[in-house]
């Protein structure tokens, strides 16, 4: 079965990665059974954001069939500045969606910038996923709150609401249609859960690969373990995420 990983993070100097030569993390990721992968900052998440969007886009360069680069940015930095990051890194970087991580770059989702910047991710076709999952800063709900103000914009939240928040989550995908849930790091109980209670075709697959060794072969082997029939997992692992971002197939 291909696999497509829709949350995984160019390993940096945080979070406990290290940096590793981009082929190398290709040959990685494809050991662990993946046909390509949505691929973060990690380091960007705590700062520069331009700086490290850039970085990204080069380690990607020659990888694009296999990688499809999110980019960040901080709404703290303002509306414009945000928004004029979001413009640069589509035509200039080429990028392919936003990451927010409103618990790590400390942010409120009620922060006034934060309605635009999706809006404005929405209207350059960026799908816009979230760490979700860990309050007070990243409940479901309150990305779900959001995600009704840019209808138009594909939300991800990008950890299904992880054990705390799992059935906020579920709560959320089956009100607002333009939510999507990643089963990324939710257990296997209550992925179950999720993919029992929501539509299938808003269902995606992550591992937060990257960060250490062999977290993709155990997300992989998690789902497997689950209920779900093998033309569930298809849509989770590879329909799904070819549909929202086609890689090469
Ligand atoms: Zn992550």
């Amino acid at each position: 079965m291909k696999i497509i990983d829709a949350h995984t993070h160019l390993p940096g100097w945080s979070f406990g990665s290290r940096p590793r030569p981009i082929r190398e993390l290709r040959r990685a990721f494809e050991d662990e059974g993946l046909a390509g992968a949505w691929l973060f900052t990690t380091d960007g998440l705590l700062g520069e954001p331009a700086r490290n969007n850039d970085i990204l886009a080069e380690a990607v360069a020659e990888h694009r069939d296999f990688f499809a680069p999110f980019c960040t940015v901080n709404p703290l930095d303002g509306t414009d500045a945000a928004i004029r990051e979001l413009d640069r890194c589509k035509s200039k970087l080429g990028m392919r969606g936003l990451k927010l991580h409103p618990w790590v770059q400390a942010f409120s989702m009620m922060h006034p910038a934060v309605e635009p910047v999706l809006a404005h991710a929405g209207n350059l076709g960026f799908p816009v996923i979230f760490h979700d999952g860990t309050p007070p800063y990243t409940s479901s709900l309150q990305i779900a709150a959001l995600a009704e103000k840019a209808p138009q914009t594909t939300i991800i939240l990008g950890h299904a609401g992880l054990d705390d928040l799992y059935e906020d989550a579920i709560l959320a995908c089956r009100r607002h249609p333009n939510i999507y849930l990643c089963l990324c790091s939710t257990s296997g109980g209550y992925s179950e859960q999720i993919i029992r209670h929501c539509p299938v075709e808003r269902l995606l697959f992550g591992s937060d690969g990257g960060f250490m060794p062999n977290l993709i072969k155990l997300a992989i082997a998690k789902l497997h373990e689950t209920d779900a029939p093998a033309s569930v997992l298809r849509k989770i692992f590879y329909d799904n995420p070819q549909r929202l971002l086609p890689l090469p197939a």
